[in-house]
């Protein structure tokens, strides 16, 4: 199969009523930047709604357009890894199906591209329409966070939406892990990067599918995944309580030689309570790291596919990923050679347990 000279790969997850629009607009980019010579993934997340039909209803009417269908919901970062696994253009483009980055700038990235010679233009976002206040200051106080913590420099205000060479996208394929934070990884890889400054539309319909809880869980796979410096954070507290209790037992001798020990209840109570919850803290953000470290151990594959629509012969071998990703209908094996070949298969040779349904009268 011949590389495309675009991949588009676009993660779903309840996003129907996007994707004739979706469909429409990067096809349209597409085609102005590359003319026929280009490929749109559509990766459906397990979505609950009309998302699958209805990328099957585009495959079918559309040869540029393949669409995955995951076995269940695997959330935003493996659904993308999904899409870019099976995708084969030269050059890769990574957008969200709800349209808040316009596939319309594709031709300005490419650009930048050639012109910077770079393997990555990521966009950042200059504004943010249409999110809620809470939304735009967790993600600004996150990024900044992320900056500080993380060793390797992450850019701020940056999404997935970004170009990417096929040497830098064969790069972070290469990065096997389960918690994934695909910017970061992305970051990670090195080559030459480049950002573009764009403004970030409103969704174009429905509503964000990253509830709190999610953004939470984003987060953490984020810090963990790229610095260890809460671990020593764990061991600075511990230096620093040690220094603590050290005064402390300073304080303690005087109170037992002058005399005045029973008095000091609302300090032992704070000393109490604050070492319990230094504790706990510390022991929570131990256990965050063991947790993904037991995850990782188990080595599970990223993701499950269940169907595929669209042109699809030969990428399974030229995806990156060499374990095997889509489920196929399951193959009848072939008899042993030493069996008769007269010999009745053992199920025929059994009785029938059921009885056949009697013939009415
Ligand atoms: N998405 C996904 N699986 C999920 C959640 C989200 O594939 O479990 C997709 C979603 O359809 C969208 C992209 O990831 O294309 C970004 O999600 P969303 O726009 O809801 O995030 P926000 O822009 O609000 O941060
Ligand atoms: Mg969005």
């Amino acid at each position: 199969m011949k590389r495309p000279a675009l991949s588009i790969v676009v993660p779903c997850y309840n996003e129907a009523a996007c994707l004739d629009i979706l469909h429409a607009r990067v096809s349209a980019a597409a085609k102005a930047a590359v003319g026929e010579d280009y490929e749109i993934v559509l990766v459906n997340d397990g979505s609950k709604d009309a998302s699958w039909p209805t990328m099957q209803r585009l495959a079918a009417a559309d040869p540029h357009l393949v669409a995955i269908n995951l076995s269940r919901n695997h959330g935003h970062q493996l659904a993308l890894t999904a899409g870019l696994d099976l995708c084969c253009g030269a050059q890769i483009m990574i957008i969200d199906a709800d349209l808040q980055d316009p596939p319309e700038l594709l031709a300005d990235m490419r650009a930048t591209m050639i012109a910077e010679q770079a393997d990555v233009v990521y966009a950042v976002r200059r504004k943010r329409e249409g999110e809620s206040v809470f939304k735009k200051l967790t993600a600004a106080i996150f990024y900044r966070v992320l900056d500080r913590v993380t060793d390797t420099p992450i850019p701020l205000d940056t999404g997935d939406f970004r170009l990417m060479s096929r040497r830098a996208l064969d790069a972070f394929l290469s990065l096997p892990e389960q918690a994934r934070f695909i910017r970061g990884m992305v970051a990670w890889i090195g080559f030459r990067q480049v950002p573009y400054l764009y403004d970030r539309a409103e969704r174009h319909a429905g509503e964000t599918k990253y509830p709190l809880a999610k953004m939470i869980r984003f987060a953490l796979d984020a810090v963990t995944g790229f610095s260890t410096a809460p671990l020593r954070f764990a061991s600075h507290v511990g230096l620093a309580l040690t220094g603590a209790s050290l005064l402390l037992f300073v304080y303690i001798a005087i109170g037992f030689f002058t005399g005045t020990a029973v008095q000091g209840w609302t300090s032992t109570m704070l000393v109490v309570v604050l070492l319990g919850a230094v504790q706990m803290f510390v022991l929570g953000m131990i256990g965050e790291y063991l947790g993904r470290l037991y995850v990782e151990s188990k080595r599970r594959p990223l993701y499950l596919v269940a169907d595929v629509a669209g042109p699809v012969q030969g990428r399974a071998t030229l995806g990156y990923r060499a374990e095997p990703v889509a489920i196929a209908a399951p193959v009848a094996l072939p008899e042993p050679a030493s069996k008769p070949a007269t010999k009745p298969a053992p199920a025929a040779r059994r009785k029938p347990r059921i009885k056949p349904p009697a013939t009415p009268a």
